[in-house]
């Protein structure tokens, strides 16, 4: 039997610091590189068509580099355990690569699926750890430490000129257009030129543009829907689809050794924050579904399809709420303040479960990470019960990060006109301003379908009230020490007296 490397990629879709890849180099046998084009990753309410066009972007670029060296990525139509089979058959003995991915549910499955196919025909599955995430972990104590190891540890060197050629590749199993000719018969997604580009020479793009200059004004530009598109680092999605690892970032900064420090300070915990959000889905995946303090079940068990519609929609009358949405969904980018504000809003004004909003925001992010999305999303609707609560005023939102109303501008033209005030808050107009500035709330722009202050007090009252529960509070402690590490547990017993 002939020996081959298998090397597949998920979300790691880059030729450097790549684990897996260097593994199957030191093999010294035939290496495949593989994608799998699987219907489960297709089908998922959270994936759409700007993700596949990220990806498809991502393994062209790769292609193009690995094409002198006489190879490239090739897809499969399956999971990998049919190719591997596929591979058996043709009298190889695969040997399979792969980073360990903290995906959802069905990722999950497909992992423990693969697992046994392994085991049952004697092929050898080797994962890597992925960023400073540790699989199984139960609680946090060795956390921290990890994290740092990993992330300043010398990249892996690229490889991809060095691999021995397989020369087994079947025009009829293995292919190279295949997600390419799926998403073109998808409906439109969006003008592409208005989202990031995916690929490694991409994300090194806005890494290098980030760390030479961009940085400076950071933490000035991070709340602010505006300025935030161009002073913070962009990188989600890179990192998100594995363009680019968090080590490779850390590194670049500490080569640049940027002179604004407060500001690099700030990107840093955020990068941290990255590995800490993704460890919380890793450890506990009915994140996915459950709120991860079931004290909270018994609230916001109905959906209302109108307001739903309004809030996927930028229709719900809130400018500062309508615009954010309405930008995410043009772009597949929005600053962190606004996101937690869309789900503050949905989950606290709205009173709707997290779980009506959570695919329609995961499918508009083109850096979805549901490592980050899920634990993110049940933090913003408090249903974690050991965060503050933080109910965001959409009016107070537009005054303090769009004072000049640029961004509401840009995204609601039918508002343009308006003046600051109004801009903000159109339900304050009376018939004859609605006619002196032509607008006609509820035709050409709609009434707001709650009074949020009203609305923001109910919520307030309902959640401090489930927060305090006994059936809420019995569960903090667990919590605590699954998700949060000690240091910082211990910090905030000391903070509460
Ligand atoms: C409801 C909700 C859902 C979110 N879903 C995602 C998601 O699917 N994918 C995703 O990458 N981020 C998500 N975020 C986190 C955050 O909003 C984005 O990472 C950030 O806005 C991306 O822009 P940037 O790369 O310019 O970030 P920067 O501010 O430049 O930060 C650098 C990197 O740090 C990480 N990071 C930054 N902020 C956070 C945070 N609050 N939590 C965890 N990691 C963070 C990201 O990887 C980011 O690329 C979500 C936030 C909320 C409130």
């Amino acid at each position: 039997m002939k020996s081959v490397s298998v090397v597949w990629f998920k979300r790691d879709l880059r030729l450097r610091d790549h684990a897996a890849l260097h593994a199957a180099w030191k093999s010294g046998q035939p290496v495949l590189l593989v994608y799998c084009v699987e219907q489960e990753f297709l089908n998922h309410p959270d994936t759409a068509a700007r993700h596949l066009r990220f990806v498809v972007q991502s393994l062209a670029q790769m292609r193009v580099e690995l094409e002198p060296y006489g190879h490239t990525v090739y897809e499969f139509s399956g999971g990998i355990d049919d190719l591997l089979h596929y591979l058996l058959q043709q009298g190889y003995q695969p040997q399979l690569f792969s980073h360990q991915e903290t995906g959802l549910w069905t990722t999950y499955q497909r992992d423990l699926r693969v697992q046994q196919w392994c085991t049952d025909h004697g092929v050898v599955w080797t994962e890597f750890p992925t960023n400073g995430i540790i699989r199984g972990l139960k609680e946090r104590s060795r956390w921290e430490a990890t994290w740092r190891k990993r992330v300043e540890q010398e990249p892996f060197p690229a490889v991809h000129a060095e691999l021995v050629p397989f020369d087994g590749a079947s025009d009829r199993m293995l292919h190279t257009g295949l997600l390419a000719a799926h998403a073109a018969s998808l409906p439109e997604d969006g003008d592409a030129r208005l989202f990031q580009p995916g690929g490694e020479a991409a994300g090194w793009a806005y890494l290098n543009s980030f760390v030479r200059d961009r940085l400076r004004t950071y933490r000035r530009s991070i709340s602010k829907p505006q300025a935030a598109r161009r002073g913070c680092s962009r990188l989600s999605p890179y990192l998100a689809w594995g363009n680019l690892t968090v080590r490779q970032v850390m590194h670049a900064l500490a080569d640049a050794d940027p002179p604004w420090r407060q500001d690099l300070q700030f990107f840093v915990s955020r990068l941290h924050w990255h590995c800490h959000f993704i460890q919380k889905f890793e450890s506990e995946c009915r994140l996915e579904w459950e709120n991860l303090n079931t004290g909270f079940d018994a609230i916001r068990n109905e959906v209302r399809p109108d307001w739903l519609e309004a809030w996927c929609d930028g229709k719900t009358g809130f400018p500062m709420i309508d615009a954010s949405m309405r930008s995410v969904c043009a772009t597949g980018y929005l600053n962190f303040r606004m996101r937690s504000m869309l789900v503050s809003f949905l989950t606290h004004h709205l009173w709707q479960p997290w779980q009506a909003g959570v695919h329609h925001l995961a499918q508009q992010f083109l850096d979805f990470e549901p490592g980050i999305h899920y634990p993110q999303f049940q933090m913003q609707a408090g249903t974690m019960g050991v965060n503050t609560l933080r109910i965001y005023n959409p009016v107070k939102q537009a005054e303090e990060n769009d004072p000049d109303g640029s961004f509401l501008r840009q995204w609601l033209p039918e508002l343009a006109e308006l003046p600051l005030p109004f801009l903000r808050e159109p339900w304050k107009m009376t018939e004859l301003e609605m006619l002196s500035y032509g607008v006609r709330l509820g035709l050409d722009y709609p009434n707001r379908i709650v009074d949020h202050e009203e609305a923001a007090r109910k919520a307030r009252e309902f959640l401090w009230g489930t927060k305090r529960s006994p059936a809420a509070r019995s569960q903090v402690g667990q919590i605590l020490a699954r998700h949060v590490s000690a240091r910082k547990n211990a910090k905030r017993r000391g903070g509460q007296g």
